[in-house]
């Protein structure tokens, strides 16, 4: 089949550099002869028929930007056989032969289904959590990473001015990538991650009374969102210890900012690979980092893989934050 046309979409959370991977897509497929077609807010742009033209200059200006300018969704109404049957015949009326897929696990899921439906298309992964099991590496991750680590060192400057614990909570509802190498980048004291599971008083509160017996006075605990409270856990390390413990919330601001080095590149790598499939009329595939390399997979058996947590940099983590 002769590709002439394809679609690209962002979808689910955004993250930074997924402008980055618009770009690339863009560009590869107008070098490569096709046309373009932006798909706006993930599958409800293609079930709402709402779609733009692309030229070499719609993506001018874009790739040191965070978020993403074909502005993303998550479409309750695609997971329904009657939402992918809309967005097939816009696919239809629009003449788009393929569809690049910027996002999450879910997004590779309704990237699957569309393929299925006899609209080919390639899954490029996005998303700050890193917790994609089909690849190595996220874009966005290392841009939250990043800022994650900025926002705890401005807090650890106010937790040792004041004698404090600082407990922190990064996102990561199912993952514990961020908190983990944000905690491990920021020295500290004990990291959270819903991965592993500890015991309050054991692993936490013991491992403060510990330090502090060496002579520390501040500390730093970093929580994975998915692990629990963190003002509860902030009064609970209190009235043990009575060291002053404040709970902060990073919260939406991981999300944004000017993309990094890493993700900028990355993303530049993907959407090109991307592109390279689907002008080959091959469909139902993701792209992935495996050992530093793009890779592509079968959709399915990237939904089905598993991604080890990194145990190694744990151990490291506890080795030396005391
Ligand atoms: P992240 O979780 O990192 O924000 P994601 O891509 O996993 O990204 P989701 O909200 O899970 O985010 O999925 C994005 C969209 O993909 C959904 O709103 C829906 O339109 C589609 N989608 C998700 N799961 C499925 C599914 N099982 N079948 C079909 N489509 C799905």
């Amino acid at each position: 089949m002769k590709v002439k046309t394809i679609g690209v979409l962002t979808s689910g959370g955004d993250a930074p550099g997924m402008n980055a991977a618009v770009r690339a897509v863009v560009r590869t497929a107008l070098s490569k002869g096709m046309q373009v077609k932006g798909i706006i807010r993930g599958y409800n742009g293609l079930i709402d028929d709402d779609i733009v033209d692309m030229n070499i200059r719609s993506v001018s200006d874009i790739i040191h930007r965070g978020g993403t300018m074909l502005y993303t969704a998550r479409s309750p109404r695609f997971r329904e056989e009657e939402g992918i049957q809309m967005a097939v015949q816009t696919c239809e009326k629009h003449g788009i032969d393929g569809i690049v897929c910027i996002g999450g696990d879910g997004t590779f899921r309704g990237a699957r289904d569309l393929s299925l439906h006899g609209v080919p298309c390639v899954g490029v992964p996005a998303t700050i959590d890193n917790d994609i099991s089909s690849t190595e590496y996220t874009i966005g991750f290392d841009t939250a990473v990043n800022t994650c680590m900025e926002m705890v060192d401005r807090l650890r400057d106010t937790a040792q001015s004041h004698d404090r614990c600082t407990v922190v909570e990064v996102m990561g509802r199912g993952a514990g990538y961020l908190a983990l190498h944000s905690g491990v980048a920021c020295g500290a004291t004990t990291i959270l991650v819903p991965e592993i599971r500890l015991d309050v008083e054991k692993d936490i509160i013991d491992k403060i009374l510990n330090s502090q017996r060496t002579g520390k006075k501040h500390f730093i605990v970093v929580v994975a969102e998915g692990v629990g409270s963190v003002d509860r856990l902030a009064q609970q390390i209190q009235s043990v210890t009575g060291i002053d413990s404040r709970a902060t919330v990073l919260g939406h601001v991981q999300r944004g900012g000017t993309p990094s080095v890493r993700d900028r590149v990355t993303a530049s790598k993907m959407g090109y690979e991307a592109v390279q499939l689907l002008s080959q009329g091959i469909g139902n595939r993701v792209v992935a980092e495996k050992d530093g390399k793009i890779v592509d997979y079968d959709i399915y058996d990237a939904l089905n893989m598993e991604k080890d947590f990194d145990e190694y940099l744990h151990e490291v983590a506890n080795a030396i934050s005391n």
